[in-house]
């Protein structure tokens, strides 16, 4: 093999590994990834299958666990996220899931965000704590918290910055020399920003968690997702991939591998466009209230201009309720008099969304926990997306006034 047929890793600056990154070539000479849509690998011999399957040969054997195209993708993710290593799983809650089943055991403490994706918060709530997992939720920016929140079983820190759907951030790099100084790994979900926009293990971060549902893919397409971090503990999250089966499909995984090729394009595109919808928002008298961290409002713009290469493509805002009207159904009369935004609870796609957090995403939040959250019954969410910025004005103009 020639040293330009090798798959290459992590060999040079953001969109060159971009596109290059995890490119398997077969004997076909092919330049665009293949896809290997095969669910098991042939092997020349008895002999070979028992190597292979005893580990003293490297090789394909099935496609739960060894698939070159969810390689390549793992390969490239891993050269963005600058990780060593990437397992790939079939949607961005898998990748929490086999987080924790690969890492933390009954006993074990973990202390997550308030404001987390709603089904985040309810997989280490109910279905981790079933298994004797406790997490412990504190406001996202609050560092003290986070150290009042240790004990000795505490063995993980899970945040996303910037939040869904209020894009509240936190310190990363504070909050990870928190948690090293107690022997705590910190995961940083960083589905809103990607590595275009933020690479959390460069701050210090242990883990990155992806859904790639939603920016990596960037067209609505496929559920994927996958962690990122040090060999050490990707061994263990890759061994539950391989025994529980949450893996991604070949075919998923070759849809993301291109969607990473434009990733720092489009992410950049969303970010200008958010920035300039956010900036009218806030202008507007309907307007009670805009939060995007891009916005010299935010109370943490300036840490999110410092640990962020960008401000990202989701922004929030509420509606001033009219007489008699709730701040929900002023909520949905904006979401109901637009006519481009779809209502879909999805984000990081071509096409702009809008959604109303309170009765969806966050809906199954006991309201205890929504207003820790503060996600208010007024509460709009747009991902926006790659249409013309003044056709996405005048949409949001319709919705004010409708
Ligand atoms: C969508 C999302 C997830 C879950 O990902 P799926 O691919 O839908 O399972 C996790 N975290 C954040 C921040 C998300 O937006």
């Amino acid at each position: 093999m020639s040293a330009n047929q090798d798959p290459v890793n992590d060999i040079a600056g953001f969109d060159t590994d971009a596109v290059r990154a995890g490119n398997y070539r077969s004997e076909q000479g092919e330049h665009s990834e293949a896809l290997f849509l095969t669910s098991s690998f042939v092997f020349k011999s008895a002999a070979e299958a028992a190597a292979r399957f005893g580990g003293s040969e490297p090789g394909n054997i099935y496609s739960r666990f060894t698939n070159p195209t969810v390689r390549g993708f793992e390969q490239r993710l891993a050269a963005l996220e600058g990780g060593e290593r990437c397992v790939a799983t079939a949607s961005g809650m898998a990748a929490i899931l086999a987080m924790v089943l690969g890492l933390l055991k009954a006993g074990d403490e973990v202390v997550a965000s308030q404001s987390l994706f709603g089904t985040t918060n309810v997989l280490f709530d109910k279905y981790a704590g079933k298994f004797g997992i406790k997490t412990r939720f504190v406001p996202l920016a609050d560092l003290s918290a986070w150290q009042a929140a240790i004990t000795p079983a505490t063995r993980l820190f899970f945040v996303e910055s910037p939040s869904n759907p209020l894009g509240e951030l936190v310190d990363i790099a504070a909050l990870s020399d928190i948690a090293h100084a107690h022997g705590v790994l910190l995961a940083v979900d960083n589905c809103f920003c990607t590595p275009a926009l933020q690479r959390p293990l460069a701050l210090g971060a242990d883990l990155v968690i992806h859904s790639a549902t939603k920016y990596l893919d960037g067209q609505g397409r496929c559920l994927g997702g996958a962690v990122v971090g040090p060999h050490a503990l990707l061994e263990e999250i890759y061994g539950v991939v391989r025994t529980c089966g949450p893996s991604l499909s070949p075919f998923n995984a070759w849809v993301f591998l291109k969607g990473l090729e434009t990733l720092r394009l489009r992410m950049d595109a969303h970010a200008a466009s958010a920035l300039r919808l956010a900036t009218w928002l806030e202008a507007q008298p309907e307007v009670a209230a805009v939060h995007y961290p891009g916005l010299a409002s935010h109370p943490q713009h300036a840490l999110a201009a410092r640990q962020q290469r960008g401000f990202g493509g989701v922004l929030s805002f509420e509606v001033r309720p009219r007489d008699g009207e709730t701040a929900r159904d002023a909520a949905w009369r904006f979401i109901d008099a637009t006519r481009i935004l779809s209502i879909t609870a999805n984000l990081g796609d071509t096409k702009s969304t809008v959604t109303h957090p309170g009765t969806t995403t966050h809906g199954r939040l006991s309201p205890e926990a929504k207003a820790a959250a503060r996600i208010s019954d007024g509460l709009i969410r747009i991902a926006v997306g790659l249409e013309d910025i003044d056709d996405l004005i005048a949409d949001c103009a319709r919705g004010l006034r409708g």
